[in-house]
């Protein structure tokens, strides 16, 4: 749906069908009021997702607030290839470590049965959010604080996904303005955008078991830069880079190197 229909739907409490069926001629006084409303907050910049209070991610419809970033379509490219490769090699236990609002956890979780999901995430604002998803969705998650590894158990892994935060830190106010209604914890990457891929890379082979996976989204232009730092940590194979809808390089997969079992 676009914008409009989405806000429409909305305060009308109906599908999208519904609106072009012309079942709603007029708008009632409170309707008219939650569009009038919704407007002028969206035409200062805050994201539609946050004043509906929804966002959509593979086909579900995901609880957001300020606490937690708003799902993004490229981010749905990661969570397909995941379950994709988690059918593939009968992954049980995975990890979606910095979950936000739970968004891939949730998806993993509906999308494949059998799977073990714990996801982590540093803030408690995000975990509450990610909670209410996992209810509202039905699944079993294992939500875990912790401030990326630290209170994760090691070794227990088949598969790690992640999407960390990757936008280099001074250009987040100088992209678009909707991004300054998120919460810079789950976008600032730090000076280079790279701080979390340069703790993840090294940091997660002890949480994976033998050939286990390491699934995470990057930003624009970061993939040679995040190779390096693969290569210099030495403990895993990259075994496949993905684009996404706009042939950038979005995610990257890579396998433990078995060495040390
Ligand atoms: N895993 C969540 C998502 O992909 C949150 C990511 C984040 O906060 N950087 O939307």
């Amino acid at each position: 749906m676009n914008e409009a229909e989405l806000l429409f739907t909305q305060a009308l409490g109906c599908d999208r069908l519904a609106l072009y069926l012309n079942k709603h001629k007029y708008l009632g006084q409170d309707e008219a009021a939650f569009i009038s409303s919704a407007l002028s907050r969206r035409i200062k910049g805050e994201p539609l997702q946050y004043i509906l209070g929804k966002a959509e991610f593979m086909g579900l419809e995901i609880e957001v607030n300020p606490d937690v970033l708003i799902p993004r379509p490229e981010t749905e490219i990661l969570a397909a290839r995941a379950l994709e490769y988690a059918k593939q090699e009968q992954a049980r236990d995975v990890l979606d470590l910095g979950t936000g609002s739970g968004c891939i956890a949730v998806a993993l979780a509906k999308h494949l049965t059998g799977l073990k999901l714990d996801a982590s995430d540093i803030s408690d604002r995000a975990l509450a959010v990610a909670a209410r998803n996992a209810l509202a969705h039905g699944v079993n998650i294992h939500f875990i604080r912790s401030d990326l590894f630290a209170a994760l158990s090691c070794g227990k892994y088949d598969m790690i996904v992640s999407n960390p935060p990757y936008i280099v830190s001074a250009q987040i106010r100088k992209l678009q303005p909707e991004l300054s209604y998120e919460p810079v914890l789950a976008l600032a990457g730090g000076a280079d955008g790279l701080n979390f891929y340069r703790r993840i890379i090294p940091g997660a082979p002890d949480y994976l078991k033998k050939n286990g996976l390491l699934i995470m989204e990057i930003g624009l232009g970061q993939r040679p830069a995040i190779e390096k730092i693969f290569l210099d940590a030495g403990k895993f194979e990259l075994t496949e880079v993905i684009k996404d809808y706009n042939n950038v390089e979005r995610v990257l997969v890579a396998r433990k190197a078995d060495q040390d079992g």
